[in-house]
């Protein structure tokens, strides 16, 4: 570890024990309750806030303590030996969970989708909005799940109109893409572990002089069906020298990965950076940052159940500047979308008051809506009580 690193960063994350260096507060936490699939409300988030795009749902899912608190939490596991023996040198198994427990996450507990009860089809319900000056809106329930067919687009839509009024305050726009070693990729299946290596990376970023940080994980590359967790980070970047270029990497590579387990495994996080001005790109990459690459469950049937509930996308920083960029041609649609995202009438911006009675969908569209994007639509006004002016 660098001298420079250590005094940027106080607050040394890995405990050394033994011949390991093992992260103090994972340990501190690696207890066996399952406290991740606690689930959200249904998959509206907070208007402009952070973004739940995996699996929404209002009820708990069981899941046996077992299944979840040993699914993987990267360098959680700490190899034990007796206080006076010499430490052997670690292998990558010292980091895996043992084998049997590794297998025994196939969960009791969790319901696989066959099991469960027949659920409602998604988007078979809408919530009815009405704003003080008598506009309507409805607002199909998507479940947000990134292998739902019926609401990727939908869903995806309203994950970038809800970023796109913080991420319009970044100019230039930095890029990084984080890619893990297939090594400790099974380790990363815990969506605890994956919180925590995205809570690093955001405060690392915040002490190293970034403002405004956005990221969120892909689970699978774009050609493979093979689990493939990469972090995908929006920043205030602009041009780093060479030096202080790679110096960014270093210190990213030892925050997110332990130098024993990268000398081990004799490999490290892959890790690209860009940056942009340009309004195109940078809606090429917040499209692509916010976009569903978990697209069949049945790739893997027990990780999805792992991340269910998954909070996915956090911001960090202060996000109160005006914007600083537009959008242009058709991103232009998302203007509309991030209002009707903060709860607000796309065109006058009044406040919409939502009626909490979801109703079932068939009946409103007997009301004719229209699609204004991302399963919002505008209804009639609900028309005068009778007795008014009405003809003889
Ligand atoms: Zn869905």
């Amino acid at each position: 570890m660098s001298i420079s690193f250590r005094k940027e960063c106080p607050r040394w994350p890995f405990a050394k024990t033994g011949a390991f260096l093992l992260p103090e507060d994972l340990l501190s936490r690696a207890e066996r309750t399952p406290e991740v699939v606690a689930v959200s409300e249904l998959h509206e988030g907070r208007p402009g806030g952070e973004d739940s795009s995996l699996g929404n749902s209002r009820t708990n899912f069981e899941v046996s303590p077992t299944a979840v608190g040993d699914g993987g939490l990267l360098f959680a596991k700490e190899p034990t030996f007796a206080e006076n023996d010499t430490p052997k040198k670690p292998t990558i198994g010292d980091f895996l969970p043992p084998y049997l427990e590794y297998e025994a996450t196939s969960p009791y507990g969790v319901k696989t989708q066959a099991q469960k009860s027949v659920e409602r089809m998604c988007g078979s319900l809408a919530l009815v909005g009405v704003t003080e000056s008598g506009k309507r809106i409805a607002k199909r329930i998507c479940c947000g799940r990134e292998w739902c067919e019926e609401c990727r687009e939908q869903s995806h839509n309203r994950r970038v109109a809800r970023i796109i009024p913080r991420l319009l305050q970044i100019d230039p726009m930095g890029y990084i893409v984080i890619t893990f070693p297939e090594e400790v990729r099974p380790l990363m299946r815990n969506p605890k572990t994956l919180a925590d290596l995205g809570k690093r990376l955001r405060r690392l970023l915040r002490r190293r002089g970034y403002r405004k940080v956005y990221c969120r994980w892909h689970f699978y590359g774009d050609k493979s069906t093979k689990h493939n967790p990469h972090l995908n980070v929006l920043c205030d970047g602009d041009y780093l020298l060479p030096e202080q270029l790679a110096d960014l990497k270093d210190a990213i590579r030892r925050m997110l990965l332990p130098r024993s387990m990268a000398q081990l495994i004799d490999k490290d996080l892959v890790i690209h950076y860009d940056f942009t001005r340009d309004s195109a790109r940078k809606m090429h990459w917040i499209k692509y940052a916010a976009k569903a690459t978990f697209l069949e469950r049945g790739w893997d049937d027990q990780l999805a159940s792992m991340l269910y509930g998954f909070h996915n996308g956090c911001f960090a920083g202060t996000w109160r500047d005006p914007p600083k960029w537009k959008l242009t041609g058709t991103d232009k649609k998302y203007n509309a979308l991030a209002r009707l995202g903060e709860g607000r009438h796309p065109e006058s911006g009044e406040p919409v008051v939502w009626d909490k009675k979801p109703l079932p969908w068939v009946l409103l569209l007997m009301e004719n809506p229209v699609h204004l994007g991302a399963w919002w639509y505008s209804l009639p006004p609900t028309r005068p009580p009778p007795g008014g002016d009405q003809c003889k």
